[in-house]
């Protein structure tokens, strides 16, 4: 009797033990050591449940990717401990940001996730982006040293993007390198980035290296009174003297940084450069205008116009100096939000083109409503002119509506006198295009403007 009672006890004890590893085996398996947060595979597992769920809701279920930036140098220099405790102080830090139903998982290294089920819209996901790398952003004591913790995260919402946890999480992994990439903070993915993704990627990081390293440069094409012939402005086009690939036009890596934030260091450099140029000149005697091309995105961006009143500010240019050219179609694809942006910096004072018009379909109801002071009509339009009498109609109707709103006329692609011509009688105002210069770097801008100035009479000059 004592025999079976002890051998069931030893049985009974093995049976716990093994229960109570297997239990811990499991716990291994699905939770992360060092910071007890779930792994990848229960990530993926509660991901999916929540793919699932919100089939039936309807709801998105959105996944970020989140990584420490420079992790590597705080392990470097100081040790693996202080890294390993910085870790651990991650989930402490984005917890109070998140909703209950919400999970912080570890991936490895120093790459998080978090999985937000149940969401109303992609925005409530980069808002929440944007709130946990402020969370981080506040300095954590690392053996007495605060540390300020930079996060990038990429982000992936479901239906709209996978279907599957895998996937989802896949695609969040591709937003995040583009988000690196292009030091943005944080990105959403789009089929877009994926297309190719390898290349644009590289071609991404070298665009936000070549912005710091001064490869960016601007070319000034001059644009004309189309009567006198003189010079009134001249429109900054950016090149990218590129150390391997040589001098890309802006077709070339323009859309890859419309597609991300670094479109806005680029916007910001090129508006600065250009009014260099333009106190450069100045200083020399040459009192010119300039146009500076802004890219769609930048009608969504709200500091804009306090960053351009300061930017005016330190140039000493008067607003009036510096007129944005924003195309047609960029601006009809959102024209209320663009209304909202365009009136500030109209009441700054800067002037405001339409670019590339004729292409992008406005609304005459719209284009009454939006403060722009000029219509720059395109060039395919007035390059034809002269063997396309449908061109020609287009041309002139666009001259008459443009007057009839009190509105400035530019005629791109000038290339022939017979062009200038037609569009003298058209009564267009003003022109530009190879028939007078080819885009030029800023010096020989100058030099071209003096030359150009010295080379008088022109028609029309003893009017102006
Ligand atoms: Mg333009």
């Amino acid at each position: 009797m004592l025999l079976w009672a002890t051998l069931f006890n030893l049985v009974a004890t093995a049976s716990r033990r093994l229960r109570r590893q297997s239990e811990e085996n499991r716990r291994l398996a699905l939770y992360d050591s060092l910071t007890g947060l779930p792994n990848r595979t229960l990530f993926l597992d509660r991901a999916e449940q929540a793919i699932l769920a919100a089939k039936r809701q309807p709801a998105e279920v959105a996944v970020l990717i989140l990584d420490i930036d420079r992790f590597k140098e705080i392990n470097d220099t100081l040790g693996h401990g202080a890294g390993d405790f910085l870790l651990t102080q991650v989930e402490p830090r984005m917890r109070p940001v998140l909703r209950e139903g919400d999970t912080i998982a570890r991936f490895g290294a120093d790459e998080f996730a978090v999985l937000l089920p149940q969401l109303d819209s992609t925005d409530t996901a980069t808002s929440i982006a944007r709130r946990l790398r402020r969370a981080l952003d506040q300095p954590i004591l690392v053996e007495d040293l605060p540390l300020a913790v930079e996060a990038t995260v990429g982000i992936a919402v479901a239906p709209e993007h996978a279907d599957s946890a895998e996937l989802l999480v896949r695609r969040a992994d591709v937003a995040l390198h583009v988000a690196k990439a292009a030091k943005s903070g944080f990105e959403v993915y789009s089929p877009k980035i994926d297309a190719h993704s390898k290349p644009r990627l590289s071609l991404l990081g070298e665009l936000r290296r070549g912005i710091a390293d001064g490869e960016l440069v601007l070319h000034y094409q001059p644009q004309l009174d189309a009567v006198t012939c003189r010079l009134q402005r001249v429109e900054a086009l950016v090149r990218w003297a590129h150390p391997t690939r040589g001098l890309l036009l802006p077709a070339e890596f323009l859309p890859l940084a419309e597609q991300t934030r670094l479109i806005r260091p680029l916007t910001r450099w090129v508006i600065e450069r250009a009014l260099r140029d333009w106190r450069l000149w100045r200083d020399q005697g040459l009192d010119v205008a300039v146009g500076v091309n802004l890219s769609a995105r930048s009608l969504g961006d709200e500091e804009l116009p306090t960053e351009l009143a300061l930017l005016l500010a330190e140039a000493g240019a008067p607003p009036g100096t510096l007129t944005l050219e924003l195309t047609e179609s960029a601006v009809m694809a959102d024209p209320f939000r663009a209304a909202s942006i365009l009136g500030r910096l109209s009441r700054m004072g800067v002037r405001l083109a339409l670019d590339d018009f004729g292409t992008g379909y406005s609304s005459l109801a719209y284009l009454k409503r939006l403060p722009v002071d000029e219509l720059k009509i395109d060039r395919s339009f007035v390059s034809h002119m002269g063997a396309d009498t449908d061109d020609a109609a287009i041309v002139r109707s666009t001259v008459e509506l443009a007057r009839s709103l009190r509105l400035g006329t530019v005629a791109e692609g000038v290339e022939t006198s017979e062009a200038l011509a037609t569009l003298r009688a058209f009564g267009c105002e003003s022109v530009q295009g190879f028939l007078f210069a080819r885009p030029l770097p800023a010096v020989e801008m100058g030099e071209w403007a003096r030359h150009h100035a010295a080379s008088a009479p022109l028609v029309g000059e003893a009017t102006a």
